[in-house]
């Protein structure tokens, strides 16, 4: 039984602090027996965080040689989180994240996790100064995430609440907010993927709760939808950031186990 893994990983490929062996030693030390890379799609439309295309080729590249070099204290696997408006392919990728991280309104591509000032300009400038229209448009693009691209797993399905802690931009127990969402996640449940618990906000100290929230989190359950623990590291020390915690929560919430990846693709373990 794989005890410990993470499958949401970054590097200086892309928006990580850390390099690809650097996060390979960090999951050896920490005895995780899985560590899957997901560096971020190239987006054209914005390069600021994401791999180049030539970065993609080498990423893949530099994950192969790990494989290999490492193999036998830990699996590794070459996954990419696969934007949402992200033009590359997938293929050539041992799996990918599906992930919203811009609504696109009049043409404009607008990131929902850049900072709580970005969000409420946006609200205000574009959808009537109504945060539940935003919410709206933001649920109807992740109904479609894996639809669009083809991904295995579900990636930090409400990132539109990471500056919302406290309620400041909308009130997530709103049921104009609530609805959007179960209505996103009905939409994903057929496909048998599984949601990932993501823990990366928590771990920057924006969240008390992963994305889902725990409240989101209950109505996957109810639905009998899939989960996978990711901690969505972006340096070393977040990998598999309190997935102890998050797996007692989603025992306690019901879940009898999630799934992690393997070279079969999808297993499931208990929690
Ligand atoms: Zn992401
Ligand atoms: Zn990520």
């Amino acid at each position: 039984m794989i005890a410990k893994a993470n499958f949401h990983t970054h590097t200086t490929f892309c928006d990580g602090k850390n390099t690809a062996e650097e996060m390979v030693l960090a999951a050896i030390e920490k005895g995780l027996s899985a560590l899957g890379f997901s560096g971020h799609s190239y987006t054209f439309f914005d390069e600021s965080y994401c791999m180049s295309k030539a970065g993609t080729r080498e990423y893949q590249k530099e994950i192969q040689h790990l494989k290999g070099l490492y193999s036998h204290k830990i699996a590794i696997y070459c996954g990419v989180e696969q934007d949402f408006y992200s033009r590359e392919p997938i293929t050539g990728f041992d799996y990918a994240i599906g992930s919203v991280h811009y609504i696109k309104k009049e043409g404009m591509y607008l990131p929902v996790d850049e900072g709580a000032e970005i969000i409420e300009r946006d609200i205000r400038t574009l959808f009537a100064g109504n945060p539940y229209a935003y919410a709206k448009a933001y649920f109807e693009t992740v109904a479609e995430i894996l639809e669009t691209t083809g991904a295995d797993i579900i990636g930090h399905f409400d990132l539109l609440a990471k500056y919302n802690e406290k309620n400041p931009i909308f009130d997530a127990k709103e049921k104009g907010y609530r609805d959007c969402g179960i209505s996103a996640m009905e939409a994903l449940l057929p496909y048998g993927k599984p949601f990932e618990i993501n823990t990366g906000a928590m771990y920057r100290g924006l969240r008390t709760e992963a994305y889902p929230s725990t409240d989101f989190l209950k109505e996957i359950q109810k639905r009998g939808g899939k989960i996978l623990l990711s901690s969505d590291s972006h340096d070393c020390a977040s990998l598999g950031y309190c997935f102890a915690e998050m797996a007692a929560l989603a025992r306690d919430i019901g879940f009898r186990s999630r799934l992690v990846w393997t070279s079969q693709g999808f297993e499931e373990v208990g929690l």
